[in-house]
């Protein structure tokens, strides 16, 4: 088998297309290599050994390293130099690169083949003594911590004391014979902490590393990352072995990263950092602060540190050439690393980068117009739930703002919420139900399930592309980073800004589109969705089949469901209209009432309330269909619980607050969700659906005369097992659709139907098409009573199914389509072939769930129903299951 694939010298073994096998970056240095592009020679050792490496009790395949020792002297003969060699030795990087891009794994280790003999002939090379000696710390340091498990602190340490005792500030400060003072510390640290020297043998160092690399493959940082990300643990990792280049061979030497458009906002601009005279871990870590790659952006910063474009003319239209061909090339915006050594530009990646939603949406808009890409695949191109980025709200720009810090703005979008200083406490406060940002000096990906936690992340180190930042953005959460004038007191749980000290627990609120860390809560606004929002939008409408409503019972949730483009109301819940103040009152007293009389008497009541919800939903809606369901949840929802509560119906109903308490607990249930509810109630006490149907045929009327638009209602029947049941219903509905048609002269377009949330309604829907106009998969219920699992109860057991892998994900979110997907395909197939016109849709939370839509499109239904934030996503959703 070939387990090695070489690049360089404008040629390679692999290309892009070889992800699966090297990985990532492998595959793209591959890709690099063949098109010309100046990338240092090396080689990728395949996942497929990371594979056989776990197969078979970590070790390796037996003709491996003859592999790599042919591919070593490959590279060897690209650069002229001899890995391990006394005179001319070869230094290499080792990095991982899985299939996808994946934190948490051991990233980098660079100028490996450096020992206490080679790093004179480094020297020497380079006349420059000084350079040898600080990468050869660098080396210790990187290699102690990733490959032998010698934490960083010590060589931090040991280097902050030999600073303070020399009198330096800066690392700069340091001269070759420093460094190799601190060397020689450094080895005898890791000897006192490891029992053993620091690996002298190149080789030696090498498959330390590349163990390294394979090991991390099954780090819990990674096993996590894969478990957020659904990444599979059969993947694995590859690794790229590389001849270094030098970004720390002194002022015309430079490392940066770059993305080829602007990665918050999509702008169509080079934009990245660079640090002269320093090597890749120092633009990433935060340590130094990074200066930027044009002069533009140089100019709107206001930074009097020159830019690459200013400093490097060379090796900046260097880069730029080879931007606009990689942008070209790939088709999509890309994220660079690169080094410039002794002024000559060096390619290190090239990835798809990871962008904002709003970013994203821009350029996929962008690339469109520039003829780069199709409207389909733009339409592609955007990950549905990433835009609820966009619909979330951003800082009132007329609010106060007590601005205590400024940092970067590292990922847009506003958060508030309480201070927290460390991951754990994120989470706890979380699963608490409370609000956070997590303020850190800088995040690693140790912090991973904290920044998941937190409503936003502060920072006060590193650069745009500080792991905060890049991880942020990831996530779609706000970040602002590099807040340099916040200090940060772990161990007292406090942080200095402005002259203030904030403690655990104090609110603050942050910026990530301007940087600002602000005091309190500060009022926000709702996201604007014109421009490239609008564009892909539209697009994604003209290439839909399906239709987009939402679940909706409040003015406001309609008009922000309309707002998002929501075309029709697909589900309104009445119940929770009955919820609003002395309606309240109203229904508890038709619960509870002895008789029918005493029900209607209630029911009188809320007549009139019910009516003018309906009347303000149907004008807001202007003639697009509106499904209003009948009164549902289980009876002991509305009981009275408190003393209070009792005493107020029973003066209401004007009876004893006893024999309230007794019919209350008469009515309570085991199993409420298999109990007394649904069309259960209609077809007990047919009174509360005769009231709910005279409030929707009379608000009809009155709607219709105020819109002059005819209203095109939908009654919606619940829970329904049997066609006799639904029937019944029906009759009531209708005999009161006919009455009002009497008393106003108007006949009100109306379709009777059923939702579809019981097996056995599922399965008859043949006979129960034959009476319903409409089905709407209730999905929810559906789950619950097709896997037997409480929707309400699922939370403390299902962790344990999901996370195990028993089921693939929570079904309550991602519709389980091979059980609950075979019931409704089964459901639309019977129901349509007992009535061809018959319209379907699903107004469960699936509904506005991605993989669930396109589900939904396979199995032919007309319309999702979602609630109202979920309406875009759903639209661009149905879009990507059209084509
Ligand atoms: C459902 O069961 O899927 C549904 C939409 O109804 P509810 O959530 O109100 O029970
Ligand atoms: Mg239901």
């Amino acid at each position: 088998t070939k387990w090695v694939y070489t690049f360089g010298d404008g040629t390679a073994e692999g290309e892009a297309g070889m992800r699966n096998l090297l990985g990532g970056k492998g595959a793209n240095l591959a890709e690099m290599s063949n098109l010309g592009l100046p990338v240092p020679p090396g080689f990728t050792i395949t996942t497929e050994v990371c594979t056989y490496y776990y197969d078979h009790e970590r070790s390796y395949p037996g003709d491996l390293a003859a592999q790599v020792e042919e591919a070593l002297a490959h590279v060897g003969r690209l650069t002229g130099k001899t890995f391990g060699d006394a005179r001319n030795p070869l230094l290499v990087s080792v990095r991982s690169g899985a299939r996808a891009s994946m934190p948490g794994m051991m990233d980098t280790v660079l100028n490996l083949g450096l020992n206490d003999v080679t790093v004179a002939a480094v020297a020497a090379a380079a006349g420059d003594a000084r350079f040898a000696w600080d990468s050869y710390r660098r080396f210790i340091t990187m290699y102690s911590d990733v490959v032998l498990g010698v934490e960083h602190h010590h060589f931090e340490e040991a280097l902050e004391d030999y600073k303070a005792r020399k009198g330096y500030d800066l690392d700069t400060d340091l001269l070759a014979e420093d460094w190799q003072v601190l060397v020689a510390r450094y080895k005898e640290i890791v000897a006192k902490e490891l029992g053993k020297p620091f690996p002298q043998d190149p080789k030696e160092q090498l498959w330390g590393a590349i163990g390294a690399v394979f090991g991390s493959w099954m780090n819990n940082r990674a096993i996590k990352y894969r478990e957020l990300h659904a990444i599979p643990a059969s993947w694995g990792t590859a690794v790229n072995v590389q001849a270094m280049v030098f970004g720390n061979r002194g002022e015309t030497s430079a490392t940066g990263v770059a993305f080829t458009r602007n990665p918050s906002t999509g702008e169509k601009e080079l934009y990245g950092e660079f640090l002269i005279n320093a090597q890749g871990e120092d633009v990433v870590a935060g340590i130094r602060t990074p200066q930027d790659i044009t002069e533009k952006a140089r100019l709107a910063a206001g930074s009097d540190r020159p830019s690459m474009e200013q400093a490097m003319p060379a090796a900046y239209a260097e880069l730029v050439r080879i931007y606009e061909l990689l942008e070209r090339h790939y088709r999509d915006m890309q994220d660079l690393e690169f080094t410039v050594e002794e002024g000559k530009l060096w390619m290190l990646q090239t990835r798809s980068g990871k962008r904002t939603a709003k970013a994203a949406l821009k350029i996929a808009v962008d690339l469109a117009s520039e003829g780069l890409i199709s409207r389909e695949e733009a339409i592609t191109r955007i990950d549905p739930l990433a835009l609820d980025q966009l619909l979330h709200p951003t800082i009132d720009p007329k609010a106060e703002r007590r601005v205590i810090a400024s940092g970067l703005p590292a990922s847009p979008g506003a958060a508030c919420g309480e201070i927290v200083f460390s991951s754990e406490d994120a989470e706890e406060a979380k699963k608490a139900g409370r609000k956070v940002i997590l303020v850190r000096v800088e995040t690693s990906p140790e912090d991973i399930h904290g920044m998941h936690a937190a409503e936003g992340i502060l920072t006060t180190r590193g650069g745009m592309t500080s792991h905060a930042a890049v991880v942020a953005r990831g996530m779609g959460k706000p970040c602002v980073s590099g807040a340099g004038s916040v200090r940060v007191d772990y161990r007292n749980g406090v942080m200095l800004a402005a002259g203030q000290t904030f403690s655990k627990g104090d609110v603050v609120t942050i910026d990530g589109s301007t940087g600002q860390v602000l005091a309190g809560e500060v009022k926000m606004l709702e996201p604007e969705l014109s421009g490239e929002f609008a564009t892909l939008m539209s697009w994604a409408d003209g290439v839909r089949r399906m239709k987009v409503r939402a679940n909706a019972e409040t003015p406001l949730d309609a008009k922000t469901a309309r707002n998002f483009g929501a075309e029709g109301i697909g589900l309104c819940r009445t119940e929770h209209m009955f919820f609003d103040g002395d309606r309240i009152v109203a229904v508890r007293e038709m619960i509870l009432a002895d008789d029918e009389a005493g029900r209607r008497a209630a029911l009188a009541k809320l007549l009139p309330m019910q009516r003018a919800d309906f009347v303000e939903l149907f004008t807001i809606m202007q003639g697009l269909p509106v499904t209003i369901r009948l009164l549902d949840p289980p009876l002991h929802e509305f009981l009275p619980h408190t003393d209070a509560e009792i005493a107020e119906v029973a003066a209401s109903l004007k009876v004893d607050e006893d024999k309230l308490r007794r019919r209350a607990s008469e009515l309570s249930e085991f199993n409420p969700m298999l109990g007394f509810r649904g069309c259960r109630l209609a077809v007990r006490y047919p009174e509360i659906a005769e009231m709910q149907a005279r409030a929707i045929f009379e608000a009809a009327v009155e709607a219709g005369k105020r819109t002059g638009e005819p209203v095109a209602v939908e009654v919606m029947v619940p829970l329904v097992m049997t066609r006799a049941e639904l029937d019944l219903v029906k009759g009531r509905i209708d005999a009161m659709a006919a009455a009002v048609k009497a008393e106003t002269g108007v006949a009100v377009p109306y379709q009777v139907g059923t939702m579809i949330e019981l097996p056995r309604a599922a399965l008859r829907a043949g006979e129960i098409a034959e009476t319903a106009a409409f089905f709407s998969f209730g999905t929810n219920d559906l789950t619950q009573t097709t896997l037997g699992i409480s929707r309400d109860d699922a939370a403390s057991f299902l962790v344990t199914y999901t996370a195990g892998g028993i089921l693939p994900a929570d079904p309550f979110v991602t519709l389980d389509q091979e059980g609950v997907g075979e019931l409704v395909k089964l459901a639309a197939e019977r129901g349509r072939a007992a009535r061809s016109d018959l319209k379907l849709g699903i107004c469960g939370e699936h509904g506005g769930d991605p993989d669930s839509i396109r589900f939904c499109e396979g199995a032919g239904l007309d319309y999702v129903s979602c609630s109202p934030y979920r309406v875009p996503i759903a639209r661009l959703a149905a879009a990507q299951a059209a084509l």
